[in-house]
């Protein structure tokens, strides 16, 4: 129940549709039903598939989130505190009586079981629901393959817990391979096995490895490491179908991207082109921490400062810092005096409120270098754009999406990590002119890296990209799966 899993879940389907005669339907709550439905009418082949031959569905499962103790209309993590989080995650528990019913319907009306259910790793109890009505499930993970099995090895053996060090290995990942004690969010830091993030994640990782087979969101050719990590570490097939973007951003001959949000823009997709088209290539830096993540307001002060005296032009995502209602007006004080009115005066910056145009912008020439929160999403976008990336993890596995792309692929270099690390603005001025060096290694690896990822989703002259071997891997896995499935009854 995310922006950033959702959207990889209509990529899916998108693809899927493309290379098939199935029929998909994606249930979800009330409200992010919704938000799909408007995202599918502005994709033109989802919303074809869903209008005119009805190989779409979307379908709304009840749900209210007063009966779990959560605000009205709470259907995602965005605006809730922690507390509220971990007791949305618990209250999705809640969707298992509804899906059965739904693909219990499904079944009476075709007459036959689902070829197979995906879902999301977070929702395990898909498992029991696949199992009762006679399918498989797979379990699909919107995160990269490193990250995915960081966070749930870290979650399912807290190895943090048996050492004093700062520096430990984490089961699955060979030795050299340490993690720091920084890199672990506020929740598994503190968790004891019986505490409510654990209980959840414990839970539902173990019955998603129970699964019929893996989906990831990432490509064989650039996560080596975590792919053989995910797939010792889970002991089933794991298929690399990713990076699941829209086709704009992978293919140069498909120019319309067509990236529907669903939210209030803080600027048009037009002026953000043009602010763009003014400034000389590799030279902006574009900030942005995600569909709800913000920094804390003396790091928000120096990354200000720190970016204004760069000197590079910049396009700042700007939210309220933490402890600020996040959907509220941003103050001026938030930032140094007169900065606002300086950085617009000498058209240095752009401050975007609420939400940008993020792929236009990553995909624009102009655009040098990304500070990023590395959420998964983001990460893949800024890549496949050959985009170096300035990491500023915060929460979830994002500091282990940056590990991963500062040591294996060499494509980021890590500014600060989490609330509470202290970032002056000699560091941001210094990591600004470190990334942006024309020629410089990390663009050249970045370029690589977004090749790679291309190759692997392109189809042409007969050759067939490791992603979309991958995905027909699968839908012949699991045709053949419901062949024996029938044949057996
Ligand atoms: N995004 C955007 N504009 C914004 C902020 C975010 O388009 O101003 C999109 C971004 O392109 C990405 C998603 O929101 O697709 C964020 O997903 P990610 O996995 O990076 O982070 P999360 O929001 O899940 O923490």
């Amino acid at each position: 129940m995310a922006h950033g899993h959702l959207i990889p879940f209509l990529a899916l389907a998108r693809q899927i549709l493309q290379i098939t005669n199935f029929t998909i339907t994606i249930a979800t709550t009330p409200l992010n039903t919704a938000y799909l439905r408007s995202a599918v009418a502005s994709d033109p082949t989802l919303s074809s598939a869903a209008s005119e031959s009805s190989r779409l569905r979307l379908a709304s499962l009840p749900f209210n989130s007063s009966d779990h103790d959560l605000p009205p209309s709470t259907e995602n993590p965005e605006s809730l505190t922690p507390n509220q989080v971990i007791t949305l995650f618990h209250s999705a528990t809640a969707l298992e009586s509804p899906s059965h019913r739904l693909v219990a319907n499904i079944v009476a009306e075709e007459g036959r079981p689902p070829i197979c259910i995906i879902s999301d790793v977070f929702h395990g109890w898909a498992t029991r629901v696949a199992e009762n009505i006679g399918t498989v499930n797979v379990s699909f993970t919107t995160c990269g393959a490193f990250g995915t099995a960081a966070y749930m090895s870290l979650w399912q053996n807290l190895p943090h817990k048996s050492t004093d060090s700062d520096e430990f290995p984490v089961q699955g990942f060979p030795d050299s391979c340490r993690f720091h004690r920084t890199m672990l969010n506020q929740f598994v830091r503190v968790a004891d096995g019986t505490d409510p993030w654990s209980r959840f994640f414990k839970t539902q990782l173990a019955l998603s490895l129970g699964s019929f087979a893996w989906l990831c969101n990432t490509t064989e050719q650039t996560e080596v490491l975590g792919l053989e990590v995910l797939r010792k570490y889970t002991g089933i097939p794991v298929w690399s179908i990713g990076p699941l973007l829209p086709p704009a951003m992978l293919n140069s001959n498909s120019s319309t991207l067509t990236q529907h949000s669903g939210r209030e823009s803080g600027i048009s997709t037009q002026k953000c082109i043009e602010w763009l088209d003014s400034k000389p290539n590799f030279s902006v830096i574009y900030i942005s921490f995600g569909s709800q993540n913000t920094i804390g307001s003396s790091q928000m002060m120096e990354l200000a400062k720190g970016l204004e005296q760069s000197g590079k032009p910049f396009i700042w995502v700007i939210r309220p810092p933490v402890g600020f209602d996040p959907k509220g007006e941003f103050k001026s004080e938030w930032l140094p005096e007169g900065f606002e009115g300086r950085i617009s005066d000498s058209k240095q910056g752009l401050l975007v409120r609420k939400w940008a145009p993020q792929l236009e912008i990553l995909r624009h020439k102009s655009t040098a270098a990304f500070v990023s929160h590395c959420g998964w999403n983001s990460a893949l976008e800024g890549m496949s754009q050959g985009v170096p990336i300035i990491g500023w993890p915060l929460v979830a596995e994002q500091a282990y999406n940056a590990k991963m792309m500062v040591e294996e692929m060499g494509v980021c270099v890590e500014l600060a990590r989490g609330l509470g690390s202290v970032v002056t603005a000699e560091e941001v001025r210094k990591v600004v002119e470190l990334v942006t060096v024309e020629g410089g290694e990390m663009k050249r690896k970045a370029v690589e890296i977004g090749e790679r990822m291309k190759a692997a989703v392109r189809e042409e002259e007969g050759r067939k990209g490791s992603s979309v071997k991958a995905m027909e891997d699968f839908v012949c896995a699991i045709l053949s799966a419901a062949g024996e499935r029938r044949r057996a009854v």
